[in-house]
């Protein structure tokens, strides 16, 4: 067999970190191009020279100095900054995955489509905030994006050979996150050890907050409508507390078809890498008599805000997905510095849309990457002006 040539976006978080050890399980049958990350210097370099990466890049410029040095003496090659992983994300590459947190990713994602790379698409922002551009994009430059979110990837395998009319709703679950059966009066005073605390997921921080939060099944539900494209009301949130179905689709001859598997992402990682074939991948095996019984609720919109706001960003269309992600993330970035409560970040994303599609006009302007990145940029102002107003 060929070897692949790959690159890794966000290389040292949760999702690089899990891409990297499936890798490191094969290192015969990968070039690795790129790798990237941010503040740790130290991973990036180690994992570089060990996978004999072509090019390691920091988000950081003033981190290049340090990325040098602990590259010293290898032949990878040290970068940094924006333009940096802009180029990096253009040098050609096969599989490229996409798991830098954040707005930030899209980029990145973009370039490799545009040379043809098929993305492993985790950061999932990028498709709440410019969806119709990154799917268009692919479209254009004849590239395959397959899902790396445990619920998207569950859709996909389930509809394997399907027909796209025959599926009358897509059921995706939630753990429901760390405060599922808090008492509500509690949740305000939440603290950011407690929410970053997660049941049954391994993550990077703010992945597990939005977990707490249900922002991230709200992102969730947006791109299961984006990637999918199925309508709002034809895709459906679940409560699952064990977190072993990731998502179910229903058939219009009342079948559904349930994807069953331990909460290990590199299960959804290892599929896209291998994709269209199946390869053995180290993820535990279950043992449904052991495991016993699952159990399901609906979710409540009261305690999980967050849903409703989904619901109405998908119904407004344009660019609201856009001011609803950066605002998502200013308002995650106030929790964790203790300028708001827990509960008050869905009230600040619920008012940055309310002011950007009153007074901006941007929302409906075309998806383009700048209009995308301008709105972005005039909802994380108009948000941190709400977080210093409230
Ligand atoms: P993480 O915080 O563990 O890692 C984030 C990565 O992005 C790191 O390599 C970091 O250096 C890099 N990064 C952070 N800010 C950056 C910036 N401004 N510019 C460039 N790089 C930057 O996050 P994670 O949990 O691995 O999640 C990554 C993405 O995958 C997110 O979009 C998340 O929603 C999605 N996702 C994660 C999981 C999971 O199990 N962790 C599951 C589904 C989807
Ligand atoms: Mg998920």
């Amino acid at each position: 067999m060929s070897r692949r040539r790959v690159s890794i976006f966000g290389a040292t978080g949760s999702i690089g970190q899990n891409t990297i050890d499936l890798i490191d399980r094969n290192p015969d049958q990968y070039d690795v191009v790129a790798l990237t990350g941010a503040s740790n210097i130290t991973q990036l370099a180690k994992d570089a020279v060990r996978l004999k990466a072509q090019v390691a890049v920091t988000a950081h410029d003033h981190l290049l100095p340090d990325l040098r040095a602990a590259l010293a003496g290898s032949d990878v090659e040290a970068a940094a900054g924006q333009v940096a992983l802009a180029e990096a994300a253009s040098r050609p590459a096969d599989w490229v995955m996409s798991a830098i947190v954040g707005a930030a990713g899209l980029r990145p994602g973009l370039n490799a489509l545009d040379q043809g790379a098929t993305l492993a698409l985790a950061n999932k922002e990028s498709l709440v905030c410019a969806g119709g551009l990154i799917l268009q994009t692919a479209k254009e430059n004849n590239a395959d994006i397959l899902p790396v979110d445990s619920e998207h990837s569950a859709i996909f395998q389930a509809l394997v050979g399907e027909d796209m009319a025959a599926v009358e709703r897509i059921i995706i679950t939630a753990s429901g996150g760390a405060f599922r059966d808090w008492p509500m009066d509690e949740l305000a005073n939440a603290t950011l050890e407690q929410a970053s605390a997660h049941p049954n997921w391994a993550m990077g921080q703010r992945i597990t907050i939005d977990s707490a939060s249900m922002f991230n099944k709200a992102m969730e539900v947006i791109e299961t409508h984006e990637y999918f494209d199925v309508s709002a009301d034809q895709i459906e949130v679940l409560v699952h507390p064990e977190s072993m179905i990731h998502a179910l689709v229903g058939f219009n001859d009342g079948a559904m078809m349930a994807h069953v598997g331990p909460p290990d992402m590199r299960h959804a990682i290892g599929y896209a890498l291998h994709w269209p074939n199946r390869q053995k991948l180290p993820v535990e095996r279950l043992d449904l008599a052991k495991i016993g019984s699952f159990t399901f609720r609906a979710p409540d919109e009261v305690r999980w805000p967050a849903l409703r706001l989904a619901r109405e960003v998908m119904a407004r269309g344009g660019l609201a997905g856009a001011i609803f992600n950066a605002a998502k993330e200013t308002a995650l970035d106030g929790f964790i510095s203790d300028a708001l409560k827990f509960t008050q970040m869905a009230q600040v994303v619920d008012q940055t849309l309310s002011q950007m599609d009153a007074v901006g006009g941007h929302i409906d302007d075309t998806m383009t990457l700048d209009n995308v990145l301008h709105v972005d940029h005039l909802s994380r102002k108009t948000a941190q002006q709400i977080i210093t107003d409230l």
